[in-house]
């Protein structure tokens, strides 16, 4: 029969020749038949580039101008004829063409839906080929499990066999393909996998696609896949976090190892590589002043300025603060930091990188800030000397000290080379201030262990006296509270110093009841209670604060007025501990802060 009688046989003939539906160059059942044009025959589209003589027809001879899609009549007709042809058991699923580059484009073409919500492109395996592709393969387990064998001859005749994947892996490749599998997937009773009526043999099962054994994949739901999916997602989140940090830590710990080889430790300056400059100690003043406000104007002053506003941050200068401590080598952030200033570093921290944040941190407190915190408690001042002095005054001494006579900041030689038990009262007040005075300038950070050693000492000697009735004059308990806590608080730095002024009791909730709610930080260095200011301190070195008085912290007895009697410093103690703990949390927040975000990302993520 010619084959150019395509349309006379379909109107006389109860059933088409085989030939008919049938590709004349690939000899199987066409698929995807396309026409040639002008002469009308047909081919399966997969045969055009093996055509041996292209642009001919393979039935005629003729030339084809262009091969152009079936006329969907046509298509129609063939579709139902092969139907039919398979149901009569003529043919079979097997003898259609499959091409298998063809159902990997099906496979793979996902839904696009345009701005307004109308589907451009349907899914691959829901459109009417992707339909038939699937008829096909739950019906040829040939199609379904075999490898595509594609052989190549190249010029000098040797012959070259690629093997391709079967249908059976290229469905397992996608989310899509992989549900299909599962919504026809039929397990008998002796535990075969079937796709519709098609087998999935046992060496299709092992495949591996995507990470897992075809079998895998089968054994387990969509919702499951997806849920693997979004863990999988997450743990490739975290591990890009976690090279993040790890990128950043090795870049602190390099600069340590920098800091550390310029010889900053050991209480030298910070900042050994950053610029000295005069140009910042105006602001750095203020810093030093617990100036938070002017601080603040400073910088929003030149924040338009990139350039400017980075010098600002980053370089360092030298001033002095309220008690005559030298700040020096370092930046406005490792001065508010070297104060115990939170408030102040939280609003520095606003015109800040994260990075240059923690880097600053990091420099003035290079092995860490507990590492920092044991050696603060390590060398808190020891107060024994002044306590046994004061313990063994005669009532003739304590007069005169609390009436500062001979009190100095320079000790006379002849007292200087005495030891430490040999010196009169005014004596041992006056080794206690040099010494302090030293001890406490030589810290560049400040340490509030020094003034909770104070109260403690202080409490224990108020305890002893009422015990053995050694003060009922309460002059001794007196001139420790006046001159040796008071000394001590002249060291304070501004942010403390305000905090004491507004009162430790409208700031730190230690036992207020339940209505009690923590005051603003008002910065105020006047006293809440009484005329005058904490800071500056008296011109008279030998006045003020640490000679005739000390200042309540806590504020919590109406008639304990600054300069009145000395009580119990029992609350006093309990509310400058928990001032200072609060503190020292917030710093250790701070320096773990840059981390911390990161590690809370990280534990959101996996939640
Ligand atoms: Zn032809």
């Amino acid at each position: 029969m010619s084959r150019g009688e395509l349309a006379v046989q379909t109107e006389d003939s109860e059933n088409f020749d085989l030939d008919l539906l049938t590709c004349p160059v690939l000899l199987t059942l066409f698929f995807e038949p396309v026409m040639a044009v002008p002469c009308g025959h047909l081919i399966e589209e997969d045969a055009k580039n093996k055509l041996e003589t292209p642009g001919r027809c393979p039935c005629c001879r003729e030339s084809v101008l262009s091969w152009i899609q079936c006329p969907p009549t046509f298509r129609n007709m063939l579709q139902s004829e092969l139907q039919k042809a398979i149901s009569e058991r003529r043919v079979s699923y097997h003898d259609i063409h499959f091409n298998s580059d063809h159902f990997v484009k099906i496979v793979g073409q996902k839904r696009i839906v345009d701005d307004k919500g109308k589907v451009t492109q349907e899914e691959g395996l829901k459109t009417p080929t992707g339909l038939r592709f699937i008829t096909l393969l739950e019906n040829a387990p040939k199609h379904l499990n075999q490898k595509p064998v594609t052989r190549t001859e190249s010029a000098d005749g040797t012959v070259t066999e690629s093997v391709g994947k079967s249908a059976i892996e290229i469905l397992s490749s996608t989310p899509q393909g992989r549900g299909l599998l599962r919504k026809k997937l039929h397990i008998d009773v002796s535990g075969k996998f079937f796709f519709g009526r098609t087998e999935i043999l046992p060496t299709s099962l092992m495949i591996q696609t995507n990470g897992k054994s075809i079998r895998e994949w089968l054994s387990m739901t969509t919702a499951m896949e997806k849920f693997e999916k979004d863990a999988l997602e997450r743990i490739e989140a975290i591990t890009e976090e976690e090279r993040i940090i790890t990128a950043q830590k090795e870049r602190l710990s390099n600069q340590f190892r920098l800091f550390l080889s310029r010889g900053a430790q050991g209480g030298a300056a910070a900042g050994g590589s950053r610029m000295h400059s005069e140009a910042i100690n105006p602001v750095l003043q203020h810093v030093a002043y617990g100036e938070e406000s002017r601080v603040r104007d400073a910088l929003e002053s030149v924040k338009r300025d990139p350039a400017q506003l980075a010098a600002l941050l980053s370089d360092t200068g030298t001033v002095k603060d309220y008690s005559d401590r030298i700040i020096t080598g370092m930046t406005l952030l490792q001065a508010a930091a070297a104060a115990g200033d939170i408030d102040m570093c939280l609003m520095l921290k606003n015109y800040m990188s994260p990075e240059e944040f923690a880097t600053q941190l990091a420099e003035i407190f290079p092995n860490g800030i507990e590492a920092h915190e044991t050696d603060q408690q390590r060398n808190t001042f020891n107060f024994d000397a002044i306590l046994a002095a004061i313990r063994a005054a005669t009532p003739a001494d304590l007069d005169a000290a609390l009436n500062k006579i001979g009190a100095e900041f320079t000790q006379s030689d002849s007292a200087r080379a005495k030891p430490d038990h040999e010196l009169s009262l005014i004596e041992a007040l006056n080794r206690f201030r040099e010494q302090f005075a030293q001890h406490s300038h030589s810290e560049k950070i400040f340490n509030p262990q020094h003034l909770l050693r104070a109260f403690e000492v202080y409490n224990a000697l108020w305890n002893q006296c009422e015990r053995d009735g050694s003060d009922r004059d309460y002059k001794k308990r007196d001139l420790f509270w006046r001159q040796i806590i008071g000394y001590t608080q002249r060291f304070m730095p501004a942010c403390y110093a305000q905090a004491f002024a507004q009162g430790l009791y409208y700031l730190v909730k230690v036992d207020q009841d339940a209505s009690w709610r923590p005051e603003p930080v008002n910065r105020a260095l006047k006293l809440k209670h009484d005329n005058f200011s904490y800071f500056p301190l008296p011109v008279d070195p030998r006045s003020g604060l640490g000679f005739d008085f000390a200042i309540y912290v806590a504020d919590l007895l109406p008639w304990a007025g600054v300069q009145g009697r000395s009580g119990p410093a029992r609350a006093v103690d309990i509310f400058s501990k928990t001032f200072v703990e609060q503190k020292q949390q917030a710093c250790r927040t701070l320096c773990r802060e840059f981390e911390c975000s990161r590690a809370t990302s990280l534990m959101n993520v996996v939640a």
